[in-house]
């Protein structure tokens, strides 16, 4: 399968044999290795935008094709207003769900994470600042960044964080070695449902026509959208004959 590694040494190798062979004098052997510098290129850029094609990392983008079980995720919690009124239809639906939350806002949400473990929810780490610079740090500036949470986290609800969800769904090898060192399971997602974006008519006929077994869905608690298309999304999930489960009952 294509990853970084091999696709780098594929990539060097081919370099190599053109700059041995001469093949670079000719303008013909320059423009070939342009294009492929190019696709090479275009081939790490897209696979930074996308974490389901392993490429950087491996992540976990979904669970058993062959049981009928779906999990639900939130990113970029928790918020005082729209978290709340989430926990409670999932309460509602005896639901367990995974809240990926940023540091800095569980440092003004303290009571709120709280209660999301409480609950029993499973918290994840989702960055400490969620910065749009994220994917620029330096290795040891991510690993401090996603340890901070983590102690945050630990010190406010007792417990470890096992999962982390890079911030945007970027990947790249910065930010593999940061997890090299901080040990996290990565999570991605199959089911995008761009909440944030998108109207609610558009995203349930996506859930309605898109959700198969062993999905991971991506929402937010951040917009309050989310919580008018929650229940209707649960609803067409369960009259599809799926049980939503927690992340840890989907991926083992
Ligand atoms: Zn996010």
């Amino acid at each position: 399968m294509l990853n970084h590694n091999n696709t780098l040494i594929a990539y060097l190798t081919v370099l190599l044999i053109f700059i041995i062979s001469g093949a670079l004098s000719s303008t013909a052997g320059i423009v070939i290795i342009s294009i492929i510098t190019l696709f090479f290129v275009s081939l790490l850029a897209t696979a930074s935008a996308r974490i389901q094609m392993n490429f950087f990392i491996k992540a976990v983008n979904n669970g058993s094709r062959e049981k009928a079980t779906v999990t639900l995720t939130f990113d970029d919690g928790p918020d005082r207003n729209i978290t709340p009124q989430i926990l409670e239809i999932l309460e509602k639906h005896n639901i367990k769900a995974t809240f990926f939350c940023i540091g800095e806002k569980i440092e003004q949400n303290r009571d709120i994470l709280k209660m999301i473990s409480d609950k029993g929810h499973t918290i994840g780490n989702h960055s400490w600042s969620h910065s749009v610079f994220f994917d620029f740090y330096l290795p040891g500036r991510m690993a401090g960044e996603i340890e901070k949470t983590d102690r945050l986290i630990k010190e406010i609800t007792g417990k470890n964080v096992v999962f982390f969800r890079p911030p945007f769904g970027v990947t790249n090898p910065f930010l593999a070695g940061a997890l090299k060192k901080t040990g996290h399971t990565v999570i991605g997602w199959s089911l995008r449902t761009f909440d944030t974006v998108k109207d609610k008519e558009r995203i349930l006929k996506k859930i309605e026509t898109k959700v198969a077994d062993g999905d991971i869905l991506l929402f937010h608690d951040t917009v309050p959208q989310t919580v008018e298309l929650l229940e209707k999304s649960i609803e067409i999930i369960k009259n599809k004959g799926m049980e939503i489960v927690g992340l840890e009952g989907l991926i083992v």
